[in-house]
């Protein structure tokens, strides 16, 4: 019999195309296109958090300091270059610059 190819699938007909699980891309290096880095100045950070909130990759390292949480750098195996944190940092502090990557 002939498959009738204009025949309109249900969602539970169509075939699973392979789903995996949220936080997967933690376990890969997936900063190795970047042609940009941000460089953080710990002298000038006062620890706001913005750029952590802003990442869209989680690759600013945090960790908890006796007065709260506190910025510890790039995670470079995971920043993509994008520059958001360096343009959100505060413009009074701009604790992150946006350099050209380094081979
Ligand atoms: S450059 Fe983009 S990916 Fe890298 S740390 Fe900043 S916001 Fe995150
Ligand atoms: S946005 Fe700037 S000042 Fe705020 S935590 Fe990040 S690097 Fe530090």
């Amino acid at each position: 019999m002939k498959k009738d190819e204009n025949k309109k699938l249900s969602a539970s007909e169509v075939a699973s195309a392979g789903l995996v699980e949220a936080g997967t891309a933690q376990e890969f290096i997936t900063g190795s296109w970047r042609s940009e880095r941000p460089l953080w100045n710990k002298d000038k950070c006062i620890h706001c958090l913005t750029c952590w909130i802003y990442c869209p990759d989680s690759a600013i390292s945090v960790e908890q300091g006796p007065k709260g949480t506190i910025v510890t750098g790039v995670d470079y195996n995971h920043c993509k270059g994008c520059g958001i944190c360096a343009k959100e940092c505060p413009d009074k502090i701009k604790a992150l610059t946006m350099e050209t990557e380094r081979k």
